[in-house]
């Protein structure tokens, strides 16, 4: 006879946030179920940074994060911030670095991170169930809910959805979260690709591919929005940390606006009297000659920098400083690293993560209308979300 097996608490995904949010209702005693659908835990967790694992970022802001709602993540933030995080990895003595920007990777590529988190659940009560099909699930009262699968029947007071956004569907990604939030009328907000390459038009394709590889420090616009960090030219479009953080803010149909050239006002070359240098042996000590074949006139590059006029520094101008780019798409979720878009914040408790139309059903991670930029705010997204919600489940 199929049995009813009762927890405290049930978590459906064993990722980033689902195994931080196990850890925390274990430690308050809480007993957990955590049901994975894949045969291994935080498959991201272990891809992340080429497999270093940018786990946190030593300058996480509330204004590093797109959402509807854009005070919702302040205060799981505030409740588990990235110095929380990392006294954790201190403690497992984990070795890491920071890389840029305030951005921090494990030193070796040995999945430390997963590890760490799945030692914390241990000598905890949770039981962790890989390759489960949730087939149902059901609020039989209030704070008392019915989850049927493929090896049993179980039932909880809180249930935590931790299932993630949907790219890499090579993984496993599911929408499953999302239409639990719709069974239970929780809004979802549209969902999109984010950190995510952009394709190009036809015509730019053919002009860009055949300088496929070049990358450039750049500051890439989008209307407020802006982001210094290498751009980089791929056959299909355009790609690099700076082109990923901009495709979050991105419009389809609308422009960007990219500086190839940050580094130096093009206009101060006006009235350099004595240099003979030409501008295309100047300009190569920023950006490599193809590059700038394609985008120049041969005529403009071969002429001295002494000789430059006015409307020479105007077409440098608008070709460097402001070139303008509509992309055709994005690459979607197959190389997306995050889904914009989720389970409405307004929907949620900010403190506890909780539904506030569902005692007892709580939301967390990437499947919530939280996204964070590259470069480690996610991770310290889903660490946050999860902290909170296994305060209170
Ligand atoms: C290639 C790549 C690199 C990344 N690198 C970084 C990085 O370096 N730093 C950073 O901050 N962020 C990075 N991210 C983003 C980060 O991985 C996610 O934001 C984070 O993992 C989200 O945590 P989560 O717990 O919400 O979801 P996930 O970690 O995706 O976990 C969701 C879990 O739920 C399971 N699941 C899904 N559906 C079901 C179901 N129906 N039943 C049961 N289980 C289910 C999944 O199998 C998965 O194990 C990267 C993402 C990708 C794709």
């Amino acid at each position: 006879m199929n049995q009813l097996k009762l927890f405290d608490v049930i978590i459906v995904g064993a990722g980033a946030s689902g195994l931080m949010a196990a850890i925390e209702c274990g430690k308050r005693g809480r007993s957990v179920l955590l049901i994975e659908k894949s045969k291994k835990p935080g498959r991201k967790i272990l891809m992340a940074g080429g497999g270093y694992c940018n786990f946190t970022n030593y300058h996480i802001e509330p204004t590093c994060y797109l959402s509807q709602n854009t005070h919702f993540c302040k205060s799981a933030l505030k409740q588990y911030t990235q110095w929380d995080f990392i006294n954790l990895v201190n403690k497992h003595r984990i070795p890491y670095h920071e890389k840029t920007k305030g951005q921090l990777f494990c030193d070796t590529k040995n999945g430390e991170i997963l590890k760490l988190l799945l030692d914390e659940c241990q000598k905890k009560p949770i039981t962790i169930q890989y390759n489960v099909d949730v087939t149902g699930v059901k609020k039989v009262s209030n704070q008392s809910y019915q989850l049927s699968t493929n090896t049993g029947t179980y039932a909880c007071q809180s249930l935590i959805v931790a299932t993630g956004g949907l790219t890499i569907p090579s993984m496993g990604s599911t929408a499953w979260g999302y239409q639990l939030a719709e069974q239970f009328g929780i809004n979802v907000k549209p969902l999109s690709a984010g950190l995510v390459p952009l394709t190009l038009h036809t015509e730019d394709k053919k002009r860009l591919s055949p300088l496929s590889g070049i990358s450039f420090e750049s500051t890439v616009n989008f209307k407020k929005q802006s982001f210094h960090e290498n751009c980089l030219i791929t056959h299909r479009g355009l790609s690099g940390p700076a082109i990923l953080q901009i495709s979050s803010y991105w419009q389809p149909g609308q422009t960007i606006t990219v500086n190839c050239l940050p580094q130096i006002d093009i206009s101060t070359l006006l009235g350099q009297k004595c240099s003979d240098q030409t501008l295309k042996s100047y300009l190569n000590q920023y950006l490599p000659k193809r590059f700038l074949e394609t985008n120049l006139q041969t005529n403009l590059l071969n002429r001295p920098l002494n000789k430059l006029q006015k409307k020479d520094i105007s077409e440098l101008d608008t070709a460097l400083h402001h070139w303008t780019i509509k992309p055709n798409g994005t690459e979607g979720y197959r190389t997306a690293e995050v889904t914009l878009g989720g389970v409405d914040c307004n929907d949620l408790s900010s403190k506890t993560m909780e539904a506030k139309a569902h005692k007892g059903l709580f939301f967390i991670g990437e499947v919530v209308d939280v996204t964070g930029w590259l470069g480690g705010y996610n991770f310290q997204w889903a660490w946050s979300s999860g902290y909170v919600a296994g305060q209170y489940a």
